[in-house]
């Protein structure tokens, strides 16, 4: 029998991207399982992004990820946008149906796995409380609303991203929301079913960084949950923990994201436990 030494190619194309953790859990995942693939780590520059999706459709790559600063730009360099990818305006995840590439994102239904599976929450009437109107916010808060929320509060530092997100999801998922401007220590209302920190306040080395918001009033039921997943346990994790409240760190929605991908790529279930200790030895 002839061997067959090719590799599928999967990566993330990003700049920077050197401190993306992306590989150490989807290697972990291809060498568990024995598969003959590859996860590489490319710093490709904003003008060399065109030429790069045109060096994945040349080597045949699988998919491929996008972070900062390409999430939007690859979104007309792509055959077709996935629906809720289109709502949230960015794609993190390509996949390839035969010679089409096809746009994705994965962080909300990420985020919304780990609410349903982890922390056994149904978002469907939910109350949700979301701090920030970045990348992140945008794609958790798409994703609740689609999932049947019942009320998302934006809290954002910038008025102008945050009043646009309170709109879009109002006019183009008909959605109830609200914004609130950030300005000193807000206070979630004490009906807030899920409070999420989606701003990047906490994010290694600023670990110890509380974002500026008293959660003392929130009823004890409130799921309270980071998307930092570097350090997991972030100080707005453990305050709320030492508070009672059950908490959500940014690893499971990072695995979960992850592992969609995976799925949507190999066609197989990934190994999420081997991924998340994959991780959790990089994070140290
Ligand atoms: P963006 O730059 O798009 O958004 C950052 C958000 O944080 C904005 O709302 C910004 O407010 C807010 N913010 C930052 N600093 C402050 C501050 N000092 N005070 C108040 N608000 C602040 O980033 P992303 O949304 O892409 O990423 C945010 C975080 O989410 C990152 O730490 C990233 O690691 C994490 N993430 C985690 C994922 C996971 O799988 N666990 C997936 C994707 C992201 P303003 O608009 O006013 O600037």
């Amino acid at each position: 029998m002839s061997a067959d030494y090719r590799d599928n190619l999967v990566g993330v194309f990003g700049y920077p991207v050197a401190e993306n953790p992306t590989s150490v859990m989807l290697e972990a995942a291809f060498k568990h399982l024995g598969l003959n693939w590859r996860y590489l780590t490319v710093e490709v520059r904003p003008a060399s992004l065109p030429d790069a999706i045109r060096g994945i459709r040349a080597m045949g790559f699988k998919g491929i990820n996008l972070t900062i600063p390409h999430k939007v730009a690859v979104m007309p360099l792509l055959d077709s946008i996935a629906d809720d990818a289109r709502l949230i305006g960015a794609v993190n995840t390509v996949r390839r149906e035969g010679d089409r590439l096809i746009g994705e994102n994965t962080d909300g239904k990420g985020f919304l796995r780990g609410v349903r599976e982890e922390a056994g929450i149904d978002p469907k009437g939910a109350h949700i409380v979301v701090l920030g109107a970045g990348g992140a916010a945008r794609a958790i808060a798409v994703e609740c609303a689609l999932a049947g929320a019942d009320r998302i509060t934006l809290v954002n530092r910038s008025a102008e991203r945050g009043a646009a997100l309170a709109d879009h999801l109002t006019q183009n998922l008909k959605a109830a929301a609200l914004f609130v401007p950030w300005r000193g220590d807000f206070t979630p209302g004490k009906n807030t079913d899920i409070l999420v920190n989606a701003t990047s306040i906490g994010l290694f080395p600023d670990g110890g960084t509380m974002p500026p918001v008293r959660i003392e009033d929130l009823k004890q039921t409130c799921l309270v949950c980071d998307v930092i997943p570097n350090p997991p346990d972030t100080r707005f994790i453990m305050t709320a923990r030492a508070q009672g409240h059950k908490t959500l760190t940014g690893l499971p929605m990072l695995v979960n994201q992850g592992a969609i991908g995976f799925k949507m790529w190999t066609g197989l279930d990934a190994p999420e436990k081997v991924m998340r200790a994959a991780l959790e030895k990089a994070f140290g």
